[in-house]
Formats: structure tokens, sequence, C-alpha cells
């Protein structure tokens, strides 16, 4: 039968390759380096060979294999087969026993195994090698015909399942599976016998039930199911390959972003029983919790079990040790009480394992009658407090350095830490309604609101409510900060509500093309589902999900954990950038400095604009015909400015204070219907038709490359008058008053030197002023923001004037890709999807494109001016792999959201970790030539 095995001709092929190593009895071919080639499975299990550890002796077939195989239409490369049967041969003689031998068989499992883990997402068949040979043989060597025929049974079921019913593409009748059926078949067995679990069933019962399994798989698949040993291990073999492009296993790669042809290696091994009696076991462990990070030995066992008893919930599992009982499983026998002496040798392995591997390990046992066999070894998935705990405890106990400390918990990892999460376990259970982009991190949960004044009123009477919308405007920031979370259906990364919700640190989500809100019905369909305004809904603003219903939520406190207090210690210790917060209130600024901010790299000075309070005296500025008429609504504004500034100031106590003068386009400001502008024209005493034509004329088609940034300032210089004069007033009173100030004043927009010496004279006249008036001396500095990609270019000549940079690569991003930051959200998705971008270039810095700007004015600044201070306030500057780009290309600092500053400061300290770790590697590599050199000198002149 197995020379049914397809073999494609040795020309067809690329190359002559080792295609199976072997491991087991204390050796192996392969090690714990080789996952590309051996699998993270096979690769593990050939270094717990090699460590001498028992694992039941088997062999990896290699992903070289899969893609071989799969690149010629399922035929296996010439020399597999007969390599496979050599390394069967070797699983024998290890064992003593002989694959297929009616006297003494050997049975087998064939299991997946790629690079990364993908959990659950391929096949494994187990029990391979019974027959109606082999049974009799293997009923007298075991002495337990019940046993048997359970194991056959179970190897019917699998292998009808994976190998003739999903790898041979047979889609089954009505949804109606094999492994359906024949459950149903076991169902009325037990049924007829009056009982209700699987134990209940005897020796007898299972020998029937075989027949009518094997009966029911000829009917339904057309085919007997195999009774031959080597034809079962062959079609097992290529249902595990095949495995790799099934349904589950594509969809997770999609997810994961694991790349197709990685392929997965098939691990074959002989098989070792946890259920045979009171005397074996199977258990699945951590050598640390991963739930706490806790330096416990932890897991769960059964008795007389096999390892997919453990994971399917059926039975309950015992704690492995008094460690981990809980009051719910206090009464348990745990695996040190049961059998000492085995988990005695299971605690030594596992002591073993974790400082062979320097990390927490996942493992998994089997225990044959009283003998102890390890099945798996892998670096454990743990959450964000653990990793956090492991990796602090691992550097103090030596395990590790402080680099890799550093390296070891994921910047998402920290981020569970400042937010509160949607509980994993209860998300997994959850509808999921729509995708979004994850504009603002953690989880909320909440009853649907459509408008800002809903939000607002619902929260006041102690309501959590999510804020749905289209998009958001300035005009809704009240609605948005009483939300728990706001989701809109427009916008990208760095729209309107993803700004500012970031800013807050609050969740959101936009982008969520699937909604459709029919405001005026306070109604949004999704899905077929249609939410009412009350409705409750979840959101996971880190992944981007929303959810049907309530989902429960998780908190961490990082004030409180002296982990996270020491792991961050070490990162501010080791890091070169220095990181700096996006805040434009007091409250903000404080906040970020509780996360550890050193300055503030931008405040955006508009967003005070729209506090009530100033909104008309802004618009009275707007509609002035006058510079006169000008001069006096600025005035009015001038003593609100000052105030803004000292708070923020006094909250940075003399840390640098990035404040950068008015950006955005001025009708912005007079987005108003029918109603407002009949009031405002009232109010402001002008003619309803003379303000309609204003607002008419402040219209632009293209507002974005408009009349904004530092063409304002240029078109009405006394905007950036009152502006300095606002800062350099605050700064001078807090002086006076013995608080330390220090303005840096920032001119957005810039791209042509002219611009910026224009503004640069305003302000220093300015500075000049104030000074004498208040008879204090300020210091501050006059720099830019290089968002447009012609500052970049002239980057030298600006840099002659300028004293610092702040790379605004929001805009610069949108104009080197002439992407619209507010429309992105109509194409990114499917640009993403069709993979024509590998990420959101408004999320994560485009290096190759965007980077070559910034790098390139980064050289031409400095070579202008060598001193030149130079940062990045984009959305990216809390973003860790723009982060470590910016400090490769030598920024002194980034400056983001508040709540994402510890991030960034993981992110640069990981930065800095990576090129000390490669400088220590390059110093053992120089200090090992070098004693090389010297062995050979010696050798020299001995000779
Ligand atoms: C930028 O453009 O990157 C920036 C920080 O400014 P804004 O987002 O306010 O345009
Ligand atoms: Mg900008």
């Amino acid at each position: 039968m197995a020379k049914k095995v397809e073999m494609a001709k040795k020309q067809d092929m690329p190359k002559e390759s080792k295609y199976v190593y072997s491991f087991g009895a204390g050796t192996a071919e392969g090690h714990a380096d080789m996952k590309e080639l051996l699998g993270g499975k096979g690769a593990n299990l050939a270094e717990m060979a090699n460590l001498g550890i028992p694992v039941p002796p088997g062999f990896t077939i290699t992903t070289e294999v899969c893609t071989l195989f799969f690149g010629n239409k399922g035929k296996y490369p010439p020399g597999v087969k007969d390599e496979v049967e050599a390394a069967l041969r070797k699983v024998e003689s290890t064992m003593g026993t002989t694959f297929g031998d009616p006297e003494d068989p050997l049975l087998v499992s064939c299991r997946s195994g790629a690079r990364r883990s993908m959990p659950g997402m391929m096949e494994t068949v187990l029990n391979i090698g019974l027959t109606s040979k082999t049974i009799p043989g293997m009923i007298a060597k075991t002495g337990d015909e019940r046993f048997v025929y359970d194991a056959y049974r179970r190897l019917i079921m699998m292998y009808s399942d994976v190998v003739m019913e999903k790898a041979a593409g047979v889609e089954p009748a009505g949804e109606r599976g094999i492994r359906l059926q024949l459950e149903e078949e076991l169902e009325a067995a037990k049924h007829r016998k009056g009982v209700h679990l699987d134990v209940e069933l005897g020796a007898e019962d299972w020998k029937a039930l075989v027949e009518v399994f094997k009966a029911k798989v000829k009917e339904v698949l057309g085919k007997p199911f195999p009774d031959d040993a080597m034809e079962q291990l062959w079609g097992a073999i290529g249902a595990v390959f095949r495995s790799w492009n099934g349904k589950r296993a594509v969809s997770y790669r999609r997810i994961e972003g694991i790349p197709d042809d990685w392929g997965t290696a098939v691990n074959v091994q002989a098989m070792v029983f946890g259920n045979m009696g009171d005397d074996s076991a199977t258990g699945v462990a951590f050598t640390r919790n991963p739930a706490t990070g806790e330096n416990i030995f932890y897991g769960e066992w059964l008795v007389n079990a096999q390892g997919e008893d453990v994971v399917a919930g059926i039975r309950t599992p015992n704690p492995l040790n008094r460690d981990c009982k809980t009051p719910d499983t206090r009464h348990m026998a745990s695996l040190d009480e049961a059998m000492p002496k085995i988990y005695k040798d299971l605690d030594r392995i596992r002591t073993r394992l974790e400082k062979h591997y320097r990390d927490m390990q996942d493992i998994e046992f089997t225990i044959e009658h009283h003998r102890l066999w390890m099945l798996q070894t892998r670096t454990g998935k743990r959450n964000g407090a653990a990793a956090v705990r492991m990796a602090v405890d691992m550097a103090q106990e030596k395990l590790i350095s402080k680099e890799e400390a550093l390296l070891r918990v994921s910047p998402a990892q920290i981020d569970e830490f400042l937010h509160p999460m949607v509980d994993p376990t209860a998300e997994k259970k959850a509808t999921a309604l729509a995708k979004g982009l994850p504009a603002g991190p953690g989880g909320a949960a909440g009853r649907v609101v459509f408008t800002a004044d809903d939000a607002e009123a619902w929260a006041k009477r102690g309501e959590s409510v999510i804020l749905v919308r289209n998009e958001t405007s300035p005009e809704d920031v009240h609605g948005m900060h009483a939300a728990a979370a706001i989701l809109t259906a427009k916008g990208g990364m760095t729209s309107h509500a993803a700004l500012v919700a970031r800013g807050w640190g609050k969740c959101c989500i936009v982008g969520c093309g699937s909604l459709n809100i029919r405001a005026a019905s306070k109604r949004v369909d999704v899905k077929g589902i249609t939410l009412s305004e009350g409705d409750w809904i979840t959101l996971n603003g880190t992944k981007g999900v929303v959810y049907q219903g309530q989902i429960p939520l998780l908190t961490a406190d990082p004030k409180k954990n002296k982990w996270y207090k020491q792991l961050m210690t070490w990162a501010d210790q080791i890091r070169r950038l220095g990181v700096w917060t996006n805040a434009d209130r007091p409250i903000d600024a404080q906040t970020a400095r509780e996360f550890g901010a050193e300055g503030i790299g931008l405040c955006r000075t508009e967003h005070m604009f729209f506090d009530p309070a100033r909104i008309r005296a802004v618009r009275e500025m707007i509609v002035a015909e006058t510079v006169e008429a000008r001069r006096t609504a600025l005035a009015k504004l001038l003593p609100f400015q000052r105030d803004d500034f000292m708070g923020i100031l006094e909250a940075m106590k003399g840390l640098p204070v990035t404040i950068r003068l008015l950006d955005p386009p001025l009708h912005e400001f007079v987005t108003l219907d029918g109603a407002q502008t009949v009031e405002l024209a009232g109010d402001l005493g002008v003619p309803v038709e003379k303000l309609q034509a204003r607002i008419q004329q402040l219209h632009e088609l293209n507002p974005m490359l408009g009349h904004r940034g530092c063409r304002l300032g240029i078109a009405y210089p006394e905007i950036t008058e009152m502006q300095a004069r606002a800062i350099f007033e605050a700064a001078a009173e807090l002086l006076k008053r013995r608080v330390k100030a220090l303005p840096e004043v920032m001119i957005p927009l810039v791209g042509q030197p002219s611009e910026f010496t224009h503004q640069e004279d305003i302000i220093r006249r300015v500075a000049t002023e104030v000074a004498k008036e208040k008879k204090v001396k300020i210091k501050y500095h006059v720099g830019t923001m290089i968002e447009v990609p012609r500052a970049a270019l002239v980057a030298d000549k600006i840099a002659e004037r300028a004293e610092f940079f702040s790379f605004g690569t929001n805009d610069l991003t949108q104009m080197t890709f002439g992407f619209s930051r507010d429309d992105v959200g109509g194409f990114l998705p499917e640009y993403l999807q069709k993979k024509i971008l590998p990420r959101d270039p408004f999320e994560s810095l485009d290096q190759v494109g965007v980077g070559s700007l910034v790098a390139m004015a980064v050289q031409r600044g400095r070579s202008a001016r060598p001193d030149l201070k130079i940062g990045i306030c984009g959305e990216h500057g809390g973003d860790p792999e723009s982060v470590e780009f910016c400090h490769r290309v030598g920024l002194d600092y980034v400056s983001c959201s508040p709540f994402r500053v510890p991030i960034a400061r993981l992110a640069a300290a990981q930065a800095a970790a990576r090129d000390a770790i490669k400088a220590k590697a390059a110093g053992k590599a120089a200090a090992g030539s070098a004693v090389k050199a010297k062995a050979k000198a010696r050798t020299v002149s001995t000779v």
C-alpha cells in the first residue's frame, strides 16, 4: 500500500536535501535553532532529546518538504520515502517494537509544527498503526482489550475526519461531517446501553462500535478505512501537510501575518499513553504562572487520560501541585501528592528547561505506567503583567541581562497596564460586529448614543456611553470627553476623533466602514443587525474590533506594580531618546509627567480656542474686516491664551514646552448651520448676509493644503503677535514668581526659509518687547515643524535660523503620499487588504519613503547647525517601530500623547538595548578573534 505514495521525478526538484531529522534516546539530528526547517515543535523536541530529557523517539519531516509538496501538486520530493522509512527503523530500534508488527506493534502519532505556533489550526492523527493485524498483538502486550479498542475507535474518528474527508477535499453533505456522524453513533451506543459516559463502555462495546464506525466510513466516504499501517502513516503525513492550507490555518495566518510559504513540518513520534490505567497520566504546565508571572510551577494534569482530554475541558483537570490549588480545586489530588517521585523528575526538567531556554516554557507531558515522557516545550504565552514580572525576576535571578529583560516585554503588553482591557476569555465568546482602525487603545463597554449632547447628558446620569458618529468635529469634544469610547464610520488614524481620543488615552475605533449610521432615527445597521440608542456594545480599541453586548473589562494599576516600576527604571537608564508629550491642557501635561514625560513636544493652541468662553472672540477675529477690528478681537483672546500657557508652563516646571502657533484653516472655527449663523450675526452685530459672505470666502476646496499653518500668520501677523505675547507674558509672570518656564515657539507648515524668518522676526520682536516691559530675562527658542516635503529638502537653509526641528509626520505623510489624512479611511482598508501597503502609514512611519525625507532633513539640518535639537510630534512618536526608527536616525526625542509615554519609553529603551546587545556580541567576537590571533601568534612563536 505504501507504494501509493507519490514521488516527484528527480529533475522536477530543485536540489537534494536532507528531508527527515531523527530524535530520541538522548540524541537528535536537529536542534532548537532549526525552527525554520523543523518547525517550533520539531526543533524543540530535538533540543530536549539532545539535553537527555526523555522524549518519545521520532522524526521530523522538514518544512521544505511541505513547500515542495505544494509546489509539485501533492508529490513528495524523491528520497523522502526512503528517509522516512530509515527514520522509522531508528524509532523501532529505540522502542524495541516494530511498526505494523502483529506481535509487538509500534504505534505513532503524526503532528504538525510550523515555525511559529499556530495553536489548534492544523491537524493531528494519533494511534497510527492499529490494524486488524496489529490489534491482537497490542491486546496481548497491554493486557487491556478495552484500551486497545478505545484507541482504535479514536484513530478511526480522527483519520476519517482529517485524512479521508478534510485533506481529500470532501465537502460533507448538509455540513454533517464524518466525525459528527461517528459521534452520533457513539451517543446512540451509549443510549442503547443506558449510560452517559465513555468510561462506562466496556471492551465489547468498543469492539462492536469500531465495526459500526468502519461501515459508516465506507458508506459516507465511499472508501474503506485503511487496514495497512504504512498506508495510514502516509495518509496522515499528507493530511497534516495539507492542513497547512486548510481554512482555519489560512485565516489564522492572515490575522497573525504569517507568510504562506513558510510551510509546516510534520512530526512522527512513538505513541506513549497516558490512558493506560491509574499509573498513567497526562498534563500541561508552565514553568512560571503565565497569568501573574509568579515563579511557581503551574499546571494541570489528569490521571488515566490522553492529552486531548486536558485541552477539551470534558473532565476538570487536577492542579499540578499544592501551589496552584484554588478553592475550587483544593480537594483534588495534585501530582506532587499523587506521584511524588515523578513530580520531582518533572520539576527537575522544569528547572533544566528554563535555564536552558532562559525563558518561561509551556510544556506537555505524559506518564505511561509510571514513566515520564516530555511531549513538547515551547516559549509560553503570557499577559502583560506576567511578562513584566517574569522579565524583571529573570534579570534579578541573573538568568537574563537587563537589556534582554527590556526586550522581553512588548510595548502592547505595557499598554495593558495603562488602560482597562477587554477580558480576553470573554472576548473569545463574544460576537464581533465590525472592524475598524484601532485609534485609541484599551477596551470600553457602553450604551450607544449618536450625538455629543446625548453623550454628555447620559454620562451625567452615570451611564457609560459610546459615542457613535460618521466622524467627529471640534464641536463634539464635550460629548467625546464624556463618552467611555468613540466609534466612527469614517476617518483615518489622524482624523479628529483619533487624535483627540489618543490624547486622552480614550478607547476609540475609526474608519469602521461597515457601519451604516442613521443619525436622524438614532440607529445603526451593521452585519444585518440594527442597534438603537441605548443598546450595549463593547470596543476593543487596541485591535479595532466592535462587539455586540457588554463584555467585562480588566484593569491593572501601574503605580502599585513594583516590577513595572523596576522595568521602567531600567528603560530610562538605557534609552538615548528623550520622551516628550503632546498636550494642550495642564491636566494632560500633568498626566504625562506622571507617565514620565520630559517635555512637551507639541501644544496645539487651536484646541484652546473651542472653549465656549473664547470661540466668540475667535469668530469675531475671523470676520473682522480691518486690522484694527482684528486686533480688538485678538486682545480679548490674549488673557485666555496667557492663562492657558501659564498653566501648561507651570505644570512642566522648567521642562521645555513647545507651543505651536495657530495651524488650522480658519473656516474650521465657523462651521455653522443657518440658525447658528443668524445667532452669531446678532452677537457680532453684523448683517447675516455679510457674515455668510465671509464664511463663504473662507471656504476652500482643499483646506488641508490651503490657508493654514504659517500662511495664517503671514497673512495676519497680528495673530502671531498675540500668540507670541501670550506666551512670553505667561513665561515672564511665572519667572517673576520664581517658577521656571522654558517656552519653545514652533512655527507650523513652513516650506521655505523666508516663511520661517518672517514669523521668527515677529516672535523675537515681541519677546524683546515683553522682556523689556516686564523687566525679566526670558529664555526661549524658536523653531519649526518639518511637515511639508519642501521643508525637508531645504532643511539646511531653514536650520540657519531655526533652533529646533520637530517632524510633523502626520502632514509629512499626507503630503508625501498625497493621501488626504481625513479621507484615507475611504480606500486604506482596500490597500491593506490587497497588500498595496503593509501598514497604515499614518499609524507607523513609512520608513522607506517618508523616513528618507526625515533622515535627509536631519542630516541637512545638522550640517548647518550641529547642535540643532530634533524631535518628532506626529502620531508616529508613540508607535514603537517608528520610535526605533527615530533612535536610528539620531533624533533627540519623540513626543506622543500622554498615555503612550510609557510605551515610547520602553520602545526607545528597546532600540538602545538592541544596540547594546549587538555591541556586546561584536565585542565578544572581536575579543574572540583577538584570543585566536594571540593563540595563533603563540603557535607561530613556538614553531
Ligand atoms: C503633524 O502634522 O504631524 C502634526 C503634529 O500636526 P497636526 O497633526 O496638528 O497637523
Ligand atoms: Mg501638521
